[in-house]
């Protein structure tokens, strides 16, 4: 780790250790063994994080134009790319196709008709709809159709003209147990069983993303997520294992960023309140948006952790009240902070530069300093 005094920069900004990056693709690497990695650009989509990925073997999961060109900018071939996202405007996917990218995802009939129209012929995998529970940072919802409803469409994509592959689900992000991928995968083990009766022979299953960083605990290690997802293939698939592969976010940026970030202001609301409000240059239009619901909680340290420390909460500099750090989760800061202390946010290499706002308050966007590019 730099020290501050090495990086000359107005708070707030984001240090990136493109070096933490490469090792923690590499466990990943060695723990999943032939399994391809793509990692999820919208995690961190810094070209240097990029570029040292693509001269380590990774594949790419996209999801817009400009992410696409971001990669192939940086050295990825395009054959390489997995545009993940189900839900693209036509044009986009006219885009993509017409730079070479041959894989997409659908989880719908009428994004599959846009697929055999803009992208004739290319390779397409369903997206299932799957529980995510103990996921910190949930999906939801929003993405993935019934197992119903990925036979039909996986058997239409055929009639469209597409080549059908295979499956796709993502178990949630910040994902803590390793048990989760199990039901999907038995899920999706029913799905390839269904379209080999009807002669298609699927041959991608993509677990998607999802595993976790030890931010203010530590948590399960990758190696046994690894474990678990090639038992629970072994299990559903038996001697008919398809091609896997994974798409990790979070896991491989998250460690890699610091957040350096100074106190504005530190008051009570009254003189006998407990808790100190700490209020930061930096707070969740800043970047920080995944402290929604207090559902990530990174490390906070300071220059003075050896002093005395009490409770606080936590706030952002902007004049909106949604604009809370952290409330209910307990944090404890020293005593003596003032302002101007530097206070470092730990972990954020994934999912806050890109979150922060335009101008909200006049604030500038989250900067972002790389180190350790070779
Ligand atoms: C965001 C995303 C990922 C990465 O998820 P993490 O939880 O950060 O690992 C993987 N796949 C898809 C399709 C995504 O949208």
């Amino acid at each position: 780790m730099t020290s501050p005094s090495t990086v000359v920069q107005e708070t707030p900004y984001l240090v990136i250790d493109v070096r933490i990056a490469a090792d923690r693709y590499r466990r990943l690497a060695d723990s999943f063994g032939d399994t391809a990695i793509y990692y999820a650009v919208k995690a961190n989509p810094e070209p240097s994080v990029i570029r040292t990925l693509v001269a380590l073997g990774s594949s790419f999961d996209v999801a817009s134009p400009a992410e696409i060109e971001l990669c192939l900018a940086s050295g990825a071939q395009p054959q390489n790319l997995s545009y993940g996202n189900t839900i693209k405007k036509s044009a986009d996917i006219a885009f993509a196709y017409a730079r070479g990218v041959r894989m997409f995802a659908f989880d719908s009939e009428a994004e599959l008709t846009k697929l055999a129209e803009h992208a004739p012929g290319a390779q397409v995998f369903c997206r299932l709809l799957v529980e995510t529970v103990n996921a910190q940072w949930p999906l939801g919802s929003k993405f993935g159709c019934s197992t119903e409803m990925a036979v039909e469409l996986l058997t239409q994509a055929r009639e469209l003209g597409l080549d059908p592959i295979g499956v796709s689900f993502h178990v949630g992000s910040q994902q803590l147990d390793p048990a989760q991928w199990a039901p999907s995968v038995a899920r999706a083990a029913g799905v390839f069983a269904r379209l080999r009766d009807q002669g298609i022979e699927l041959t991608l299953l993509n677990v998607g993303g999802g595993f976790p960083v030890g931010y203010a605990e530590p948590v399960t290690p990758i190696e046994d997520f690894a474990k678990a997802i090639q038992s629970s293939a072994d299990e559903h698939f038996g001697a008919r294992l398809p091609r896997i592969i994974v798409e990790p976010g979070r896991y491989v940026a998250a460690e890699s960023g610091v957040l350096r970030t100074q106190v504005v202001l530190v008051s009570r609301k009254s003189h006998d309140d407990e808790k100190r409000w700490v209020y930061l240059d930096v707070g969740r239009f800043g970047g920080l948006a995944e402290t929604e619901g207090e559902a990530i909680r990174y490390r906070i340290s300071t220059a003075h952790d050896d002093a005395p420390a009490g409770p606080v909460i936590l706030a952002g500099p902007t004049c909106d009240s949604v604009d809370i750090l952290y409330q209910n989760t307990p944090y404890l800061l020293p005593l003596g902070l003032q302002p101007g202390d530097l206070v470092e946010i730990q972990g954020t290499g994934a999912y806050t530069a890109t979150y922060s706002s335009a101008a909200f308050n006049g604030f500038p966007p989250l900067a972002t300093i790389c180190i350790g590019d070779s």
